[in-house]
């Protein structure tokens, strides 16, 4: 049994993620920020289940929050197994069109955030000479995305910092990886129309678009793993081989 966090876990993947490590019997605190409804739903159908989880509300882009949720975590655990960064939005817009909003929004919750979890709960994991890092990429962030270029500007900054990091924390039994998922059956691509999704169906070897159990599979191995660091699992069914 692990103490795990899991960020922005009330909807899509991160929901995904969450239910099936708290019904694997590990200790799970599930942050949200907006979902609230959502994220008390999973505690309910958990709970129905005979499982429990721990849900706490944090904005994750602002520093004060990240130290909230820190406080929160460690009043009901003594220490941090596994740190799990996910939260994340995205938008469809010309570079042309992008406002210095939108570009400090977008750095803000996909970039930034990862910088302040990980900076606030690192430090416990290397106390404890033991930890593993989780971080939610996307495969824009590997071959960038036309229409995207804020939202795989900071997708490649999280596979930068899941590197540098991974070997900045390897002495301290601290691994950090990344996964890079290609497009996922969420709310974040309900803007895509059934037409662009059988296309893009017809590009993918495996023929389908991800769920978010593909990714929380990925997720358990690697958690359960002991001899991997620093790497960006791409998850897309084979669509950018
Ligand atoms: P989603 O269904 O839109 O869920 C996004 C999650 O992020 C929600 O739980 C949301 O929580 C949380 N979140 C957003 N801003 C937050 C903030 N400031 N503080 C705390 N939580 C916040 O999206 P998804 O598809 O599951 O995406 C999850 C991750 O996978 C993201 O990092 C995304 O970029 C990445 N990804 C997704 C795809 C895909 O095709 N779906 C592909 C590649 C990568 P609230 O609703 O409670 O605010």
């Amino acid at each position: 049994m692990r103490n795990i966090l899991v960020i922005g876990g009330s909807r899509g993947i991160g929901a995904c993620i969450a239910k099936d490590l708290a019904k694997k019997g590990n200790n799970v605190v599930l942050n949200y920020n907006k979902s609230e409804k959502e994220a008390k739903n999973i505690q309910e159908e958990l709970s129905k289940l005979g499982f429990s989880i721990e849900i706490f509300k944090a904005d994750v882009s602002k520093r004060e929050e990240v130290k909230k949720l820190k406080d929160f975590f460690f009043s009901k655990f003594e220490n941090i197994d596994v740190l799990i960064n996910n939260a994340g939005i995205s938008q469809i817009k010309l570079f042309t069109d992008i406002s210095d909003e939108d570009w400090n929004d977008m750095l803000n919750i996909n970039l930034n955030s990862y910088f302040y979890t990980t900076q606030e709960f690192i430090k416990n994991m290397i106390n404890n000479k033991k930890g593993c890092i989780i971080n939610i990429s996307s495969i824009w962030g590997e071959i960038g995305g036309s229409c995207e270029v804020h939202y795989s500007t900071a997708k490649a900054g999280v596979i930068g910092m899941t590197r540098a990091l991974a070997k900045e924390l390897g002495l301290s039994n601290v691994r950090v990886n990344a996964i890079s998922p290609g497009i996922i059956n969420t709310q974040m691509n309900e803007q895509i129309g059934n037409n662009d999704i059988e296309n893009i169906k017809n590009e993918i070897p495996l023929a389908r678009i991800g769920e978010p159990i593909d990714i929380a599979r990925c997720v358990c191995w690697l958690i359960e793993d002991e001899y991997t660091t620093g790497q960006v699992i791409r998850i897309d069914g084979g669509w950018n081989i």
